[in-house]
This record gives structure tokens, sequence and C-alpha cells, in this order.
């Protein structure tokens, strides 16, 4: 039932070459769905998710491009419809860090992280909005994080960008759900990623004993939330918190 209803949709998901992004590229092409895998630097991990989804019977393409490039974001839409005709499904998934307290903070920290987590949502959501109007159909999810709702030291600028997709995701959701276009976050906690793990080994220990489920989250385990946002046509402008009880608020 799940693969019928859903088999020839196309989702363009971004920094699905690893981690999370990876995961809901494998969610996505397990329901039928023909996925687009971005990423922006690093092709072998790029084609081990493709070879994952080939192998599973899943059909995807790959796309090079920094999200955070307007022209670009366009263009891989562009890509993208060409050639699948159509776009239903947009996963904001790409992100960085640039961990480090205010105090040190420079300039070029704060506009990389800005720039990728929060201009390349707005790029890459502005790129689809035509597209779905015109299908009277879309589903946009962008993945947020806790730091965006509680705030975190050192993540100044992570967490700015973070909580700036909730409120663009609100005003998406409210610009576009006329035409049948929903717009969530997934806000997750610890995920075990290669993000995570460039955190020193002592913080990781320290933040696993304030999760009252007691250990990181798993990548499919926020696939399964996107997953779940995705087929629910009647939520929107909602943010989902994944994250073990760390949040609860
Ligand atoms: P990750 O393992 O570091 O993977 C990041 C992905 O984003 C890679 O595919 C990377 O591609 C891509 N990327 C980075 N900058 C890009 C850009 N400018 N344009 C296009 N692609 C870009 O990260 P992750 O842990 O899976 O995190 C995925 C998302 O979840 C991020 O938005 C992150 O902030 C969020 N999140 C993660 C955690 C966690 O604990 N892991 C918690 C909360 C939220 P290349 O490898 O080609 O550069």
């Amino acid at each position: 039932m799940e693969r019928q209803e859903w088999q020839g949709r196309v989702a363009l998901v971004t920094g699905a070459s690893r981690g999370i992004g990876r995961a809901i590229a494998l969610r996505l092409a397990a329901a039928g769905i023909r996925v687009a895998v971005n990423y922006r630097g690093n092709r072998e991990a790029a084609e081990a998710t493709l070879a994952a989804i080939s192998q599973a019977g899943g059909e995807c393409l790959l796309h090079a491009a920094d999200v955070s490039d307007f022209e670009a974001a366009q263009a891989m839409v562009s890509a993208v419809v060409d050639a699948w005709g159509r776009l239903d499904i947009l996963v904001n998934n790409a992100g960085i860090a640039r961990d480090m307290l205010l105090l040190r903070m420079r300039p070029e920290d704060w506009n990389a992280v800005l720039a990728t987590n929060l201009t390349g949502v707005y790029a890459c959501t502005r790129a689809v909005t035509k597209p779905m109007m015109k299908q009277r159909f879309g589903r946009i999810v962008t993945i947020s994080s806790i730091a965006g709702i509680l705030g975190n030291a050192g993540q100044a600028n992570y967490a700015a960008a973070k909580a700036g997709v909730i409120g663009f995701s609100r005003s998406v959701a409210r610009e576009l759900a006329s035409r049948n276009i929903t717009a969530n976050v997934v806000a997750p906690g610890l995920i075990a990623t290669e993000m995570s793990q460039e955190m020193p080994q002592a913080a990781y220990q320290q933040l696993i004993q304030q999760i009252p489920l007691g250990r990181a989250g798993q990548p499919d385990e926020i696939a399964e939330a996107v997953w779940f946002l995705i087929q629910s046509g009647y939520i929107t402008g909602q943010t989902i918190v994944v994250d073990g009880g760390l949040v609860m608020d």
C-alpha cells in the first residue's frame, strides 16, 4: 500500500551523502520514491548512498551542489524536474557546524554556518516553490536541532541558524498551505553521525548521561520522523523533536 501510494513521486534530499541525509534518502527510496541525492564535495560517500539505494531496488540520481549558492540550488531543482518531470518532496538536511565560544567566533565561522544552515534552506525551498505550486502538491521537511530551541554554549552560530529555519518553515507553511504544500521541521537531539563524532569524547559522554533514554539516536530514527511528516497531509508548520527526551518542553 505504502509503495503504491508513493511510487513515482520525486524527492530531493540535501546533504544525503552520509549520516542523517543518507538514512532519509534510503527511507524514501524504500517507499518507491525516486530520490535525488545532493552532496557538496564527498563524491565517494554520495556514490555509496547511490549504491545502497540501487541495491535495494530504488531509483536515484546524484547532484553535487553547494546549497548556499542560490544559482546552484535553482539549477539543481531544474535538473531534477528535467530528469523526472516533477518534484514532490524537499528535505533540507545539509548542515555544518563550526563550534566555538562567541568570544572566539570569527565572522567567517558565523557566515559559513548561516550560509549553509539557513541561507541554504531558503535557496532550496525557494527553488522548489514554483514546481510544487504548479503541481498543487508538496512536502517540505527541514532538519533543525534542539540547539535551535534550547541554545547551546559554543554553538551561537549553529543555534541561530537552526532557530531561524523554524521561523522560516512556519512562514512557508502559511504561504503555501493553499496550494497543498506542507512545511515542517524535525529537530534532532544527539544523533550518531560523523558530525557528532567531532565533539570531544568527554562532552559526548556527559550529554549521553543527560538523555532520559540513555543513548544517542540513530540516523534512521530521524528518517522515520521525516517520513511520518511527509505522509501527513494535515500537519504543517510543526516541529517534531526527536531527542530521547532531552528537551520535553
Ligand atoms: P554529516 O554527517 O556531517 O553530513 C552532512 C551532510 O551535509 C553531508 O552529506 C555533506 O556533504 C552535506 N553538506 C554540508 N554542507 C553542504 C552544502 N553547503 N551543500 C550541500 N551539502 C552540504 O551531518 P549529520 O549529522 O548527518 O547532520 C545532518 C543534519 O542534521 C544537519 O543539518 C545537522 O545540523 C542536523 N543535526 C545533526 C545532529 C547530530 O547529532 N548529528 C543533531 C541535530 C541536528 P559533503 O560530505 O559532500 O560535504
